[in-house]
């Protein structure tokens, strides 16, 4: 499907979606699969402002007001929507923005009610009408049924006339309570409290809504400069002094940084509420510095809804394709329809192997739940069966390498299946790719894309072609979307990786079994690449922790790769450690488990300083560990290391052994 196709299935499913949502109360996907696919088509409106369609829901509040039972009310300040945040980095931009423009904000952050928005307007005091968004500019009226929410003040404590508006609500209890009664009853049940929220405010009936027991949490005065107020933290007292329900659990905050740590505060505490929330709605506080930064069609300029990471999520597979890793490892990876997850876009997961797979029975075109947890890549968990088509086939492993077409081989013991052609164009470029990648010689600018670009045109081969890449460099500043800038940095960068210490170039090397850890044993024991190079399997056997595999792995590589070495010593590649320098740190060679939480370091800080006096910060506790440093909350590695009879000493133990 090309851009413009794209576009217009986007738009089209996104107007259907809108109109389940909004109008028929009634969704068919989640929220965070609506907010992926608009947030697809707002990349690709951006990158094609060519194919924008005037019906995109981008460019729209809600949904267009059908004809329906219900009276129209039109507003004279629109009820607008809210740009969307998914990320603290998104969240920064935003006030980037501002500040950019020459502002110092001061941010009032509020919960964001999973409900429905509405509007009230008083008459001296006494409440006249009620009604929804709509879209934005005509809503509909549901006076009646708004009469019936008990946070809803008849008669405010002033005689005003004021128009207010706010997000109803239908507590997680009542939602319970009322889904109960309907199974008891053989009635289908509601999806979510907003969905049952939304249906109980637009009801014809409104003996029915009040059984629905709604509330009502106000945060807007509409124009509230009339009512000699500067900002929106006055404005949210004020909607208290007059006998609203207000959230308690906004914030004023000075920074940016305080609404960050307002978000971490209620990412979990959120949980605990009574009521639904989605997010965080982060406003500029001062009234006067709010008109002078504007507004979209869409969304005010001075706010940002963030909306709380899902690290589970329900997308469709659009089909399986198959990588190959440096050691000739063959991947399945999901394609997805592009969802977000924690914060980001997330349009491939790992499959894993056949058995992982086909465990789970997950075929091309079925709805999978991606989880993505921290750092991790995401990975599909299940199937959701409920909403499999029929017709989908089973997954069947491929038997050739998808590059080299060789015939794969998978062992009796081993899930994985292997394409065993070291000559494998595939196998070189992961390989090349892994060389250069952050956790090995760390060459900023050298990524997946343009190694995969330079291999086929011919500049890279092999990792030494990296460091004489500066003699290409007239030809390389021709490549689109390099130029002179990006091609000085990226030789620096490559310059700069000679610096490497010695384990980091022998785990870019992409050695079997020789990962970080491994190599760090090794540079501990031998203090060059020479002199690993001529040690024989023998030698490395008698090293704690290196085993058979491992060494003979390693004395396989070396002789058939020894010219390679040379080369690269010969380009400067050749860290060396010195003995003594080795044997002179405190925790040379020792294996230390850090566990709980650690007061004035990270465990990145931490695992740094063990890594820098010779230690390996290793993850389990086993035999081999040499101590195990506890923070508060240490659990079940404590009660190993005590079990073991391993030395546990504490963080300030820690402290004062490096002291020294
Ligand atoms: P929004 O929900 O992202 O943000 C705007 C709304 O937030 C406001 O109109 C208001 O109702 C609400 N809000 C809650 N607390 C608030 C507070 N303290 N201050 C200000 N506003 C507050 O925008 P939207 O246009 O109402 O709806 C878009 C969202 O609706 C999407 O992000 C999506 O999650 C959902 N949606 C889902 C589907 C679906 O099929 N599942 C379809 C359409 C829309």
């Amino acid at each position: 499907m090309d851009v413009k196709e794209r576009i217009a299935k986007l738009v089209k499913d996104l107007n259907k979606y809108s109109e389940e949502y909004y109008i028929n109360d009634n969704p068919s996907i989640s929220d965070v699969e609506y907010d992926s696919l608009l947030r697809e088509l707002e990349m690709l409106e951006t990158k094609y402002p060519e194919f924008v369609l005037p019906n995109s829901p981008t460019k729209r509040v809600g949904d267009n007001i059908k004809e329906t039972k219900l009276a129209k009310v039109i507003y004279e300040k629109p009820m607008l929507s809210l740009a969307n945040a998914f990320n603290e980095q998104e969240v920064r931009e935003f006030d980037n923005r501002i500040v950019k423009e020459g502002f110092t904000p001061s941010y009032i952050c509020e919960l964001k009610i999973d409900g429905i928005a509405s509007n009230a307007q008083y008459k001296k005091g006494l409440f006249m009408k009620g009604a929804t968004r709509g879209n934005g500019y005509i809503g509909e009226d549901i006076t009646a049924n708004m009469k019936t929410i008990k946070s809803l003040p008849q008669t405010l404590k002033q005689n005003l006339d004021i128009e207010v508006r706010g997000e109803v609500y239908m507590s997680k209890d009542v939602f319970n309570r009322l889904n109960y009664e309907r199974q008891v009853a053989g009635e289908e049940p509601f999806k979510n409290p907003r969905n049952a929220a939304g249906g109980s405010l637009r009801q014809l009936d409104s003996s029915i809504t009040v059984q629905r027991q709604l509330d009502i949490f106000n945060y807007t005065v509409v124009d509230g400069y009339k009512y000699g107020m500067k900002s929106q933290s006055e404005a949210l007292l004020f909607l208290q002094e007059l006998g609203f329900s207000i959230n308690p659990n906004y914030q004023y905050c000075h920074n940016i940084d305080e609404v960050i740590a307002y978000l971490n505060q209620w990412k979990e505490e959120r949980k605990k509420l009574n009521y639904e929330t989605d997010g965080v709605v982060i406003k500029v506080n001062d009234f006067a510095m709010q008109e002078e930064i504007g507004y979209t069609v869409k969304s005010p300029k001075w706010a940002i809804a963030y909306k709380f990471p899902a690290e589970e999520v329900e997308t469709k597979l659009l089909d399986i394709i198959f990588t190959i890793g440096r050691t000739g490892n063959i991947t399945p990876n999901a394609v997805l329809e592009p969802v977000m997850i924690a914060g980001s876009l997330v349009q491939r997961a790992t499959l894993n192997n056949e058995d992982f797979v086909i465990e789970r029975d997950i075929r091309i075109g079925d709805y999978v739940v991606v989880r993505k947890a921290g750092e991790i890549i995401p990975e599909v968990v299940k199937v959701n069966c409920n909403r499999r088509m029929p017709n989908l086939l089973p997954f069947k492993m491929i038997d050739k390498c998808p590059i080299c077409h060789q015939e794969l081989v998978r062992e009796e013991d081993e899930a994985v299946h292997y394409c065993r052609n070291e000559k494998c164009e595939g196998r070189i470029i992961a390989s090349l790719i892994y060389f250069a990648s952050r956790t090995t010689m760390n060459i900023e600018g050298l990524g997946e894309k343009l190694i995969e670009d330079l291999y086929n045109r011919g500049y890279i081969k092999k990792i030494t072609d990296i460091y004489r890449l500066e003699e290409h460099y007239d030809d390389l500043i021709k490549i689109e979307g390099l130029g002179e800038k990006s091609v000085t940095a990226l030789l620096t960068a490559i310059a700069d990786s000679k610096n490497n210490s010695l384990d980091k170039v022998i785990t870019a090397l992409g050695i079997r079994f020789v990962g970080g850890k491994v190599a760090k044993v090794l540079a501990t024991n031998f203090a060059s690449l020479t002199e690993l190079m001529t040690a024989d399997y023998h030698q490395l056997v008698t090293i704690k922790d290196i085993g058979p595999a491992i060494a003979n792995s390693i004395v396989q590589y070396f002789s058939s790769n020894s010219d390679l070495i040379h080369e690269l010593q010969s380009l400067g590649i050749n860290p060396t450690v010195s003995k003594k320098q080795i044997e002179n740190l405190i925790f040379a060679g020792m294996s230390i488990v850090l566990t709980g939480k650690l007061e004035s370091l990270t465990r990145d800080e931490a695992s740094k300083i063990i890594e820098d006096l010779g230690g390996i910060p290793t993850s389990s506790v086993s035999k081999k560990t040499a101590f195990v440093i506890a923070g508060s909350d240490a659990g079940s590695k404590k009660e190993k290391a005590v079990s073991l009879g391993i030395k546990i000493i504490s963080e300030e133990e820690f402290l004062e052994t490096i002291k020294r």
